[in-house]
């Protein structure tokens, strides 16, 4: 009998060509093991062992929530492997929720955290914690003690070096409140923030702040919004009271739309699940990519400077695969005169960043990312750009891209403001 499993899928990229519209089926058990997924995966395309499919996870998934059978530590190890980039879903066609079935493994396998990801998730959870910490990295960075300290090695014994070796200066001082527009306003609109980006990812904010002023739209900060939830609930955490605090803090502010500029956190927002139905259509109602909304409410008569040079749009998994709405990116670049605008070659396989993967599967994220490298190295591109502020983060620090850095394409378009 015919089996999809004796299929050779050694070529990857070989069944890239989206074919379902998204996800549908909630059921592990539904996956037809056609394997359609594989050369999507970027798992398979580091190890080419079937272990390393998302088919082979669905049927790990499958096991665990459908049988309720336990997973041995390989099958385990193998789930774990995965970067939740949700390429898979783009190719299935049955349409396998594969984003909300891992998640559904996690909170069921309970995995045991160690004390520094419990630390973590705490920080995330809560800004007194995070602005106390602040100074004290500020601080850190400034002394000259980098160097020294990772000499020691203690960083690597307390599995810190990777997280420490992303740190960039944090911002110290919060965002105002409100940033009205100086031109004739045609609404208001609310940044989401999250946890960390105000104080890493000022620029892009600022870069937000500046263009959605320029177009009209006055902007509130909300100070007491808190993390989207994403790293919580693709860990198998609880991501409810985070949820239940933006829905309540951006429900209730008299704004036309609430702005999103990362777009990890973007795909997350997107896909609010609470028990309080109507908060959440409330909230989707109102939610918008930055690209996209500035895309849509751009000026006809506001003309940006020329620019001569070319840049390379690195597409993130989240935008490419769930928020689907890269195409605003370019659209945005286009109008910037003299600006040639390229997708990074490889834009459909993961840079290896996946949210809090870079920090728990350092070896592989970096096997990635060196891929992505390679990439860069291949394109002419003078400058490089990202909408999502942990992919950027993560390919900043790979000493092998030089000069040459990656920034939020609104830093570009804001610098080309008449
Ligand atoms: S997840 Fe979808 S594409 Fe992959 S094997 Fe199952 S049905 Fe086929
Ligand atoms: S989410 Fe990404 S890494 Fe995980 S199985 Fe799907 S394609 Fe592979």
């Amino acid at each position: 009998m015919f089996d999809f499993m004796e299929m050779d899928f050694n070529a990857a990229g070989k069944t890239s060509q989206p074919i379902g519209s998204g996800p549908y089926i909630p059921d592990a058990a539904e996956c037809m093991r056609c394997g359609m997924c594989v050369g999507s995966c970027p798992t398979f395309r580091l190890f080419q062992i079937d272990e390393e499919t998302p088919r082979r996870r669905i049927r790990s998934i499958s096991k665990l929530l459908v049988e309720n059978q336990p997973l041995s530590d390989m099958e385990h190890q193998h789930l774990h492997n995965c970067l939740q980039c949700r390429a898979c879903e783009s190719v299935c066609p049955s349409r396998m929720a594969y984003g909300n079935l891992f998640d559904q493994a996690q909170a069921a396998l309970q995995t045991p955290r160690n004390w520094l990801a419990k630390l973590a998730f705490r920080v995330i959870e809560q800004k007194r914690r995070r602005n106390r910490l602040m100074p004290l990295l500020g601080l850190y960075l400034k002394s000259g003690m980098r160097k020294p300290l990772r000499k020691t090695g203690w960083l690597k014994k307390l599995r810190l070096a990777e997280a420490e070796a992303l740190l960039t200066p944090p911002a110290l001082t919060p965002l105002k409140p409100a940033y009205p527009t100086a031109v004739n306003r045609r609404g208001s609109v609310a940044l989401f923030t999250g946890c960390i980006a105000e104080q890493f990812d000022r620029d892009t904010l600022l870069a937000s702040i500046t263009l959605l002023n320029a177009i009209g739209f006055e902007v509130s900060v909300p100070p007491r919004q808190g993390c989207c939830g994403a790293i919580h609930q693709h860990n198998g955490q609880a991501a409810a009271g985070l949820i239940a605090n933006n829905l309540q803090v951006f429900n209730a502010l008299p704004v036309d739309a609430v702005i999103h500029t990362a777009s990890g956190c973007g795909a997350m927002l997107s896909e609010y699940r609470a028990e309080d139905e109507q908060a959440v259509q409330l909230f989707s109602n109102r939610l918008a990519d930055i690209n996209e909304f500035l895309l849509q409410h751009w000026p006809e008569d506001l003309v940006l400077k020329p620019v001569d040079s070319s840049v390379a749009v690195h597409e993130p998994c989240s935008q490419r695969n769930l928020l689907k709405n890269q195409h605003a990116v370019y659209a945005l670049l286009d109008k910037i005169p003299g600006l040639s605008v390229a997708p990074l070659p490889d834009n459909q396989i993961c840079c290896g960043a996946g949210g809090s993967y870079m920090l728990s599967h350092p070896e592989n994220a970096k096997a990635l990312r060196s891929l992505k490298t390679q990439a860069i190295s291949a394109s002419a591109a003078r400058m490089l750009v990202s909408s999502n502020f942990g992919c950027m983060c993560f390919l900043n620090a790979d000493p092998a891209l030089n000069e040459q850095k990656f920034v939020h394409p609104l830093q570009l378009l804001a610098a080309s403001l008449p």
